[in-house]
C-alpha cells in the first residue's frame, strides 16, 4: 500500500478554525498558526478553504532565497527557513504562488508550514488533519481516498505560463486533471470583484 499523504478537500471545509488552533500548538512554531483559512467568495458565501504549504516538487520559495535557507528533503517535504540562514528578505513570501510563507518582523524570519515534520516523519498525522472534523484536511493513502471520496486527487497547477506539481493534493471533480489559476485575470478583475474572489477566477480560468 502507498504512503499516506495530505489531501485538501476545500468543499468540505466548514470554517470552524480547528486546524488553525491545532497548528498554533505545534512545538516547532508554538503560538503561531502556519495555516491560512481563506474566504473563497466573500460577497455571497461563507465558504472557507484551508491553505497549507503544498510542498512543491520544484519549490520557487527555495529558488528565490538568496540565503539558501529553504531546503527540500528527500521525502519531498519543503522545510521552513533555517533560522541561522534566513535574512528576512521576504523573497519567498512574494514568490510563493499559494501565499504560504509568513514574515515575522519580531524575529526577522520567515516561517511556514513544514507538514508537522516532527509528527509526519514518524508516521503520525499532521495536527490539522488530526483535528479537522469534516476531513477537509485528511492524511491517508491515495487508495483510501479513492475508496472514500467522490472526487479525484490532483496535484498539477497551472499559473499562467507556470506549471507546478505539489506533494499535497486537492480533491476535485473527476473530470478535472489540473487546476488553473489565472493571476493575470485576478489583476484585471479588481474593478469588478474582490481581489480574493478565488472561486470566480477558477470558473473563468
Ligand atoms: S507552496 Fe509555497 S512555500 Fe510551499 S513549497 Fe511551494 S512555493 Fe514553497
Ligand atoms: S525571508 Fe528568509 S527564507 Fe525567505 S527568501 Fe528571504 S532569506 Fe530566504
Amino acid at each position: 500500500m502507498s504512503e499516506r499523504a495530505l489531501f485538501i478537500d476545500y468543499a468540505r471545509c466548514i470554517g470552524c478554525q480547528a486546524c488553525v488552533q491545532a497548528c498554533e500548538e505545534c512545538d516547532t512554531h508554538r503560538g503561531q498558526p502556519m495555516i491560512h483559512l481563506e474566504t473563497i467568495r466573500r460577497r455571497d458565501s461563507v465558504q472557507t478553504a484551508p491553505q497549507v504549504c503544498m510542498h512543491c516538487e520544484d519549490p520557487i520559495c527555495a529558488q528565490v532565497c538568496p540565503a539558501d535557507a529553504i531546503k527540500k528533503g528527500p521525502d519531498g517535504v519543503v522545510h521552513s527557513a533555517l533560522t541561522h540562514r534566513c535574512i528576512g528578505c521576504s523573497n519567498c513570501v512574494l514568490a510563493c504562488p499559494f501565499g504560504v510563507p509568513k514574515y515575522f518582523a519580531a524575529i526577522d524570519q520567515m516561517m511556514k508550514c513544514d507538514l508537522c515534520y516532527d509528527r509526519t516523519s514518524i508516521g503520525k498525522k499532521p495536527m490539522c488533519a488530526t483535528v479537522c472534523p469534516s476531513q477537509a484536511l485528511t492524511f491517508m493513502t491515495p487508495e483510501e481516498l479513492e475508496r472514500t471520496r467522490r472526487g479525484t486527487a490532483v496535484n498539477e497547477w497551472v499559473f499562467g505560463e507556470e506549471r507546478v506539481r505539489t506533494k499535497v493534493s486537492v480533491v476535485v471533480p473527476h473530470e478535472v486533471k489540473e487546476v488553473h489559476v489565472n493571476l493575470v485575470q485576478l489583476g484585471k478583475r479588481r474593478e469588478k470583484a474582490e481581489p480574493d474572489d478565488v472561486a470566480a477566477l477558477l470558473e473563468e480560468g
